[in-house]
C-alpha cells in the first residue's frame, strides 16, 4: 500500500458502555495510533468520554495474551501450545465429559462485550450442536431485570425510546443511574438539551448525591431498595390528582384495576417515611413526570436487585398511566451497561432465550430454531443462569466451563464461592485478550482472543441501534477472533460426538446473514438490514424489516403492543425488603458502582495511567457522622466486612453519602488490592423473574484496622 495513505482511518464503535459511540481509529499496518469520535455517528456526533478517547492506549501487544497455554494437571504450570493441540485437547475433554455425564455437564459463560456474531456462534454451539442450554452471559448481571419487565409489561424485550427523545423531553427522570459517570456522552446530551430548553426538568432518584444527582432540579435520595414504594406513591398521587391519561389506559392497557389497588396503600406519607424523603418531593416528582413528555433513563440501581423486575415494571407503570410511550420525548429507556448486551439477547445468547428474541420455554420457538439450524431439536431443559451456573460448578453438577471475554472471579457475587467453583471444576477454558484477570489463575486452557480494533462484526446499543465494529489492525501474535475459536472448537467437537458440523462460517457477514434471517416477522425483525446497508447508510435502529428502507426510532407509537391482546399490561407490585437487611452486627448499607474513568474489572482501563488521575485507588466512601462514630479520619485503613468476606482499603468522607450508607467502586479486584474486590462482600440473592443478582447491596460493618 502507498505509504502516503498512512495513517489509515477505520470507522468502528467504542467497546465500553451501551451508549455505543462511533469512533474513528487511526492506525498503520499493525498498530493503532489514535482514536477520535465519529462526527457522523448518531449516538455521539463526534464526542467521546475519557474512556473512549483513550481506547488506543489499551490494547498494546505487550499487554496481550499471544499464544494458547495449557496445563494438564492442576499443579502443573500452563505451557505454550499450538492451536491445533489446544483445540483438540479441549474437544477431547468436552466429548469425554459429555459422554460420561451428559450434555448439561458442560457450560458456556460469555459476555456482553462479545460482538453479535460471536454470540450467535456460541449459542448455536451450545444449544444446537452440544444440546445444552447452559449458555449464559454476564449480561445477566447487567440487564436481565430490564428485559423481564419489558416482556412482562410491553410484551417484548424492546426499549421503546431513543436518544433523540432527550432533546424532546419536558422531564428527564433518571433512576438508579449515575449517567454522568457510567454513560457520559448521554449525560452530555442531557446537559445540551437543558441548555437549549431551560424549562426541561431533571429528576434523579439515587441514594447517593452523585454527579448526576447534583445536576438535578429534584434529587430524591431514597433509602436503598425503596424504589417500588416511590414509584407506587407517584402513581398514587397521579391517580388522586387526576393526572393519569384515562383514555390511553382504557384503549391500550390492561390490569390497571389491580395496580390501582396495589398503590392504594402507598400514600405519599407512607412513602416519605419508607423512602426517607419529603411528601412535597414525591408530589413534585409525580407532577413533573405526569406533565411530560417524560423520558425515563435507568440502569443498575433498578436492575441489580433481588426485586429488579418489580422496580423496572413499576416505573413503566408510570409511563402507561400517563400515556407516555411512543411519542417524542416520552418513553422508558433502560440504559445498557455493556456495549452489546442487547445484541447478545437478539441472538438468544442466554440460558432462557433463543435466536430472534424467541423463548426457550416456548415449544413452537424451539421447533423454529431447530428448523433454522437443521438440528433434530433444541433441548427443553432450562439452562443455568449466571449465578446458578457457578453454583452448579461449585457442587460438581457442571464439570467443565468455557468462559469467553469476561472475568467471573471478579464480577459475580460471592467471589470466594465462584473461585472455589472454578478450582473444583474438572476443566476450565478461558478465551481472553488479556492475561492478568482474576479468573486466569484458575484456567486449564487459556486461548488468546482478538479485541477492540482487531475485530469485525456488529453491536447494538441502548436505543436498539446496530453499528458496525471494524478491524483496523490484525490481532497480535497468534490471537484469533472469538467466533472463530468457538467455531473451530465446535467443528472438532462435532467429529468426536458424531454430529454434523454446524459452524463452518467463512466470515462474520455470513453469520450476520443467518442471524438476520432468523428475525423475520419477529418483533426485532432486521431482515432488511445488511452489512451493505450499514456501510451505505450508517448505524440503524431495529426493527428494520425487508419492506423498510431505514430503522425505527420509536416503538408503540400506534398504542399497539406485542402481547396476545395487543395491549400493554400494568404490573402490580408492592414494596419488599432488601435481600439482606442491616442489623446490629452489619449496620451499614453498602452500595457498589462505577467511577468515571474505569470500566468493569479494569482489564483494559487499568492499563492506562491517564485514567487513574481521577481516582487512583479504591476508597470506601462514608458520611462524616458514620466515620466520627467509628473514630475514623480520611485516609485511615479500614476493614469492611460482610457475612461473606472482608476487604482492606482506605476510607474517605464524602458529601455524596447519607448516614448509614457506604459506597465502594466495583472496579478493583485481587490484581489491584488486598482482598477479592467489592463482589466478595455481596450475596448471590437473585430476582425471581430475571435471575439477576443484587450486586448493588450488602449489609456491612466497618472498623479501623490497627496496623502492627
Ligand atoms: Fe465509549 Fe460509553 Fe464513553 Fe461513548 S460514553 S465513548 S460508548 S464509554
Amino acid at each position: 500500500m502507498n505509504k502516503q495513505s498512512w495513517p489509515r482511518e477505520t470507522r468502528s464503535t467504542c467497546c465500553y458502555c451501551g451508549v455505543g459511540c462511533g469512533v474513528i481509529i487511526e492506525s498503520d499496518v499493525e498498530h493503532i495510533s489514535g482514536v477520535r469520535g465519529d462526527p457522523a455517528h448518531p449516538a455521539n456526533f463526534g464526542k467521546l468520554c475519557s474512556k473512549g478517547s483513550t481506547l488506543h492506549l489499551t490494547a498494546r501487544p505487550e499487554q496481550r495474551l499471544l499464544q494458547p497455554e495449557l496445563r494438564i494437571g492442576r499443579a502443573d504450570p500452563r505451557l505454550p501450545v499450538d492451536w491445533d493441540s489446544a483445540l483438540d485437547h479441549a474437544a477431547e475433554r468436552f466429548a469425554d465429559i459429555i459422554a460420561t455425564h451428559g450434555p448439561d455437564a458442560v457450560a458456556f459463560y460469555i459476555s456482553g462485550q462479545l460482538l453479535t456474531e460471536d454470540y450467535y456462534v456460541f449459542n448455536k454451539l451450545a444449544k444446537g450442536l452440544i444440546g445444552t442450554n447452559n449458555v449464559d452471559s454476564n449480561s445477566r448481571l447487567c440487564m436481565s431485570s430490564a428485559v423481564s419487565a419489558y416482556k412482562l409489561t410491553l410484551g417484548a424485550d424492546a426499549p421503546p425510546g431513543c436518544y433523540d427523545d432527550i432533546a424532546h423531553a419536558g422531564c428527564v427522570f433518571i433512576a438508579g443511574s449515575n449517567t454522568a459517570f457510567a454513560h457520559p456522552i448521554l449525560f452530555r446530551r442531557i446537559e445540551d438539551a437543558r441548555k437549549a430548553n431551560p424549562k426541561q426538568k431533571l429528576i434523579v432518584v439515587d441514594p447517593r448525591r452523585t454527579d448526576t444527582a447534583q445536576a438535578a432540579d429534584l434529587h430524591l435520595a431514597i433509602q436503598p431498595g425503596s424504589d417500588v414504594m416511590l414509584f407506587n406513591a407517584m402513581l398514587h398521587v397521579m391517580i388522586w390528582e387526576g393526572w393519569c391519561d384515562e383514555a390511553y389506559i382504557a384503549a391500550h392497557t390492561e390490569n390497571f384495576a389491580a395496580v390501582r389497588q396495589a398503590v392504594q396503600a402507598a400514600t405519599p406519607q407512607v412513602a416519605a417515611e419508607r423512602c426517607g424523603i419529603s411528601v412535597a418531593d414525591i408530589v413534585q416528582a409525580a407532577r413533573w413526570f405526569a406533565s411530560g413528555p417524560t423520558l425515563s433513563l435507568y440502569c443498575q440501581g433498578l436492575n441489580q436487585s433481588a426485586h429488579g423486575t418489580d422496580k423496572n415494571a413499576t416505573l413503566i407503570n408510570l409511563h402507561l398511566a400517563t400515556g407516555q410511550i411512543g411519542k417524542p420525548g416520552a418513553a422508558p429507556l433502560s440504559l445498557t451497561g455493556q456495549p452489546n448486551a442487547m445484541g447478545g439477547r437478539e441472538v438468544g445468547g442466554m440460558a432462557n432465550l433463543l435466536s430472534g428474541h424467541r423463548d426457550l420455554a416456548n415449544p413452537q420457538h424451539r421447533a423454529e430454531v431447530a428448523a433454522l439450524w437443521s438440528v433434530p431439536s433444541i433441548p427443553e431443559r432450562p439452562g443455568k443462569t449466571a449465578v446458578e451456573l457457578f453454583d452448579a460448578l461449585h457442587c460438581g453438577e457442571i464439570k467443565a466451563v468455557w468462559i469467553a471475554c469476561t472475568n467471573p472471579a471478579h464480577s459475580l457475587p460471592d467471589a470466594q464461592k465462584v473461585r472455589e467453583a472454578l478450582a473444583h471444576a474438572e476443566f476450565v477454558v478461558v478465551q481472553e485478550a488479556f492475561r492478568d484477570t482474576d479468573t486466569v489463575p484458575f484456567v486449564d486452557l487459556l486461548l488468546p482472543a482478538s479485541t477492540w480494533g482487531e475485530k469485525d462484526g456488529t453491536v447494538t446499543n441502548s436505543e436498539r441501534r446496530i453499528s458496525r465494529v471494524r478491524a483496523a489492525v490484525p490481532p497480535p501474535g497468534e490471537a484469533r477472533h472469538d467466533w472463530q475459536i468457538a467455531a473451530e472448537f465446535g467443528q472438532r467437537l462435532a467429529q468426536r460426538l458424531g454430529k454434523s458440523a454446524l459452524l463452518g462460517y467463512p466470515d462474520t457477514e455470513t453469520i450476520f446473514n443467518e442471524h438476520r434471517a432468523s428475525t423475520a416477522k419477529r418483533d426485532l425483525d432486521i431482515s432488511g438490514l445488511s452489512y451493505a446497508l450499514l456501510e451505505e447508510a450508517g448505524p440503524q435502529q431495529w426493527p428494520l424489516p425487508a419492506s423498510a428502507n431505514a430503522g425505527t426510532a420509536r416503538l408503540y407509537a400506534d398504542g399497539r403492543y406485542p402481547t396476545p391482546s395487543g395491549k400493554a399490561r400494568f404490573h402490580a407490585a408492592t414494596d419488599l425488603p432488601l435481600a439482606e437487611d442491616t442489623d446490629a452486627r452489619y449496620p451499614l448499607h453498602l452500595n457498589t458502582g462505577r467511577l468515571r474513568d474505569q470500566w468493569h474489572g479494569m482489564s483494559r482501563t487499568g492499563k492506562t495511567g491517564r485514567l487513574f488521575s481521577h481516582v487512583d485507588e479504591p476508597l470506601l466512601s462514608m458520611h462524616t457522622a458514620d466515620m466520627a462514630e467509628r473514630q475514623l479520619a480520611n485516609g485511615d485503613i479500614i476493614e469492611v466486612t460482610s457475612r461473606r468476606g472482608a476487604l482492606v482499603l482506605r476510607v474517605s468522607t464524602s458529601t455524596e453519602m447519607s448516614t448509614g450508607q457506604a459506597f465502594l467502586p466495583m472496579h478493583w479486584g485481587e490484581q489491584f488490592m488486598r482482598g477479592l474486590g467489592a463482589n466478595a462482600l455481596i450475596e448471590g440473592a437473585t430476582d425471581p423473574h430475571s435471575k439477576q443478582p443484587e450486586l448493588k447491596h450488602a449489609a456491612v460493618q466497618v472498623s479501623k484496622l490497627e496496623l502492627p
